[in-house]
C-alpha cells in the first residue's frame, strides 16, 4: 500500500491506533499433475506493513494460509441450469469467505492489541486493503458481471474507450443487486436485470459487506502475470502471427543469435504448449525485433508502446515521472493501435485485460508498486501450502490431513526460529556487508567436458592465443608459487581440466527475481559451431568502479 493511502486511512482511525493493511489472495491449484483432477483452493493472508523483500520470501513466512475453500462439484441439482449452478458456487464462495474472515470485521472496527516487532503493544486495526486474484476470481469476489471491469462502470461493449468510467462503489454494487432482486418477477428475470446493471446475480450477501474502511473494487490489484503476460502479450503475439504466419515468426525467432540474458527459442514458439509466465517474459524481450519489415511504422509503434508499458508496470519503485512514462506509453498505444483494425486483424479492442491497463497507474498510486502483490508470489506458495501437504497425505479425504501436516510444520518452524534467536548473537553490520559483497555465485559442472587436456594444445584448440601468459600471470599472483610471467621456466604440471562455460546468478534488476545465466566458451565440435561469449567483469580492486557505465571495468 502506498504511503499516501496508508496515511489517509490511518487518519480515519481513532487516535493512537495502528493500521495493518491486509492483503488476501485466493487461487485454485492442481494437486495432481497427470492423472486425476484433484485440486485445492487456498486462501492466503499477509499484511502491508511487512517490507516487500520479506513478504516475497516463502522462507520468511510473511504469508500465511488461513483456509482451503471447497473445490467439490455440486452433487445435487443436476436439473439446474448453468447460471444457477454458477450462482450456487458463488454463494458458497462468499459464505465461506465470510466465515473465514469473520474475525477481521470486528478487529478492523475495534482494533486488537498486538505485540509489534519493537516489543511495544499497539492497538492494531487490520483493514482489508488488497485482494489478489485472476480475472474470473476478480469478478467473483467483487460481484460484477463476467466480461466487465471490476473497478469501473464501463459497459463490456465500450471497454476499448481510452479512459476509465466512474468508479464502482461497494454500496452501489450491493444496491444494484438487491434492487434487481426486489424488482425481479422470476429467477431468469433477476439474472437479466443484474446483467443490465453489469453486476452478477450470484449472491445477495457479499462477504465484504460492512467491512470497515474497505472498498472491494479499489482493493482489486493489478495482475502482471495474468493480465499483462498471459493476457495482453499473448494477444499481441497471436496478432503478430496473424500479420505474417506462425511459421514466419518462428523462422525469425530461430534466426536470432544466442545472446546474454535472452532465451534462445531454437524451435520457435508456435509448437510450445502450456506457455508459462517465465516463457512469456522471454518472448517479450525478442518480439519487437522479429516484427520489423512485416509491420509498418504505425504497427511497430503500437507494439513498442505496449511492450514499454508491460516493462514499466514491473518497476520496483515509481514516482510521478515514471508514472508519466507509463501514461505516455498507454497514450501511444491508443493512438496507434488502429493499425490492427486497418489490417483486419481485429474488429475492436473490447477486451477486459486491455481495459485493465487504464487502472494500473491509479492502482500503483493507491496500493504501491506491482511487486507488492504479485500473483506469482502466491503461486509459489502453492508448493509449501498445498502440494507438499498433498504429498504427505494418503490421497484420501486429504484436506484434514493436509491441515494437520501444515500445523505441525508451522509449530516446528516456529520452534526452530525460537532456538535460532536463543543461540545466535546479534549480527554485526560488518558481517552483513561481507555477505552482500560475495553475493555472486559461480557454478561449474562436476565433471569437466575436456578433462586433463595438454596445456600446449589449449591455446589452439580453444582459440585463446594469450592463454599461456594469462596462466603464468595467475600462477604468479599465488604467493605459494614462484613463477614469473615473463620468465620461461616450466609450469610444474602438463595437463589441465578445461570447462566450456559456467553459470552464475547476476544481481537482478527486479529484486526477488532469481535469474541464472550462463557464459559459454565452446570450441567447435562435429554438431555445433564454436561459441565464445563476451563478458565484462568489474574489478573490485579498481578505485574507479561504477555500478553503471564501463569505467573501471
Ligand atoms: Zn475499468
Amino acid at each position: 500500500m502506498s504511503l499516501l493511502t496508508f496515511r489517509a486511512l490511518q487518519s480515519q482511525l481513532p487516535e493512537g491506533a495502528t493500521l495493518a493493511p491486509v492483503i488476501i489472495a485466493t487461487d485454485k491449484t492442481h494437486l495432481t499433475q497427470f492423472a486425476g483432477n484433484k485440486s485445492a483452493y487456498p486462501v492466503y493472508l499477509t499484511v502491508g506493513n511487512l517490507p516487500k523483500e520479506l513478504r516475497r520470501k516463502p522462507s520468511e513466512q510473511g504469508c500465511v494460509l488461513i483456509g482451503y475453500l471447497s473445490v467439490k462439484k455440486l452433487q445435487e441439482g443436476k436439473h439446474l441450469t448453468q447460471v444457477e449452478k454458477k450462482s450456487r458456487l458463488q454463494r458458497l464462495f462468499h459464505a465461506s469467505m465470510k466465515l473465514i474472515l469473520k474475525p477481521l470485521k470486528k478487529a478492523g472496527s475495534d482494533g486488537v492489541e498486538m505485540v509489534c516487532g519493537d516489543g511495544a503493544v499497539r492497538n492494531v486495526h487490520p483493514i482489508l486493503a488488497c485482494y489478489v486474484a485472476d480475472y474470473p476470481e476478480q469478478c467473483l469476489v467483487s460481484c460484477v458481471k463476467y466480461g466487465t471491469c471490476p473497478k469501473c462502470l464501463r459497459d463490456n461493449d465500450d471497454l476499448q474507450e481510452d479512459t476509465p468510467s466512474d468508479r464502482r462503489t461497494p454500496e452501489s454494487t450491493i444496491d444494484l443487486i438487491r434492487s434487481a432482486a426486489s424488482e425481479a418477477t422470476s429467477p431468469s428475470n433477476f439474472e437479466e436485470l443484474c446483467h443490465i446493471s453489469n453486476v452478477s446475480c450470484g449472491t445477495l450477501k457479499p462477504f465484504w459487506e460492512g467491512y470497515p474502511l474497505t472498498n472491494i473494487h479499489m482493493s482489486i490489484t493489478p495482475d502482471v502475470l495474468h493480465q499483462l503476460y498471459q493476457g495482453v502479450l499473448k494477444h499481441l503475439i497471436l496478432w503478430s502471427q496473424d500479420t505474417m504466419t506462425e511459421g514466419e515468426l518462428d523462422r525469425r525467432i530461430r534466426c536470432l543469435p544466442p545472446s546474454f540474458g535472452v532465451r534462445h527459442f531454437k524451435n520457435g514458439i508456435s509448437a510450445l504448449s502450456q506457455i508459462s509466465g517465465g516463457e512469456r517474459k522471454e518472448m517479450a524481450k525478442i518480439l519487437l525485433g522479429c516484427l520489423v519489415g512485416k509491420m509498418n511504422n504505425q504497427g511497430l509503434r503500437a507494439c513498442t508502446a505496449i511492450l514499454d508499458f508491460i516493462y514499466m508496470a514491473r518497476y520496483p519503485s515509481h514516482d510521478e515521472i515514471t508514472l508519466g512514462y507509463m501514461q505516455d506509453a498507454l497514450d501511444r498505444w491508443h493512438k496507434d493501435r488502429h493499425w490492427f483494425i486497418d489490417m483486419k486483424i481485429r474488429n475492436n479492442f473490447n477486451i477486459p485485460k486491455f481495459h485493465s491497463l487504464l487502472h494500473y497507474i491509479d492502482s500503483i498510486r493507491l496500493l504501491g508498486t506491482t511487486d507488492n502483490y504479485n500473483s506469482e508470489l502466491f503461486e509459489r506458495l502453492h508448493i509449501d501450502f498445498a502440494k507438499e501437504g498433498w504429498r504427505a497425505s494418503n490421497h484420501r479425504d486429504e484436506l484434514p490431513q493436509m491441515v494437520k501436516w501444515l500445523e505441525r510444520q508451522e509449530k516446528m518452524s516456529s520452534f526452530q526460529s525460537y532456538i535460532k534467536t536463543c543461540t545466535t548473537e546479534p549480527a554485526s553490520p560488518h558481517a552483513s556487508c561481507l555477505k552482500n559483497v560475495s553475493g555472486l555465485s559461480i557454478t561449474i559442472p562436476k565433471h569437466p567436458p575436456s578433462p586433463k587436456f595438454p596445456i600446449d594444445l589449449i591455446p589452439k584448440q580453444n582459440d585463446c592465443p594469450s592463454f599461456n601468459r594469462a596462466l603464468r600471470e595467475y600462477l604468479c599472483s599465488l604467493s605459494s608459487l614462484t613463477i614469473h610471467p615473463s620468465h620461461t621456466e616450466a609450469i610444474p604440471f602438463q595437463k589441465l581440466d578445461v570447462f566450456h562455460g559456467f553459470k552464475f546468478t547476476p544481481s537482478s534488476l527486479h529484486e526477488g527475481d532469481i535469474e541464472i545465466d550462463a557464459v559459454k566458451a565452446m570450441p567447435s565440435s562435429k554438431s555445433k559451431s564454436q561459441r565464445y561469449d563476451t563478458i565484462i567483469a568489474i574489478d573490485p580492486s579498481s578505485e574507479n568502479v561504477e555500478s553503471t557505465g564501463l569505467e573501471g571495468e
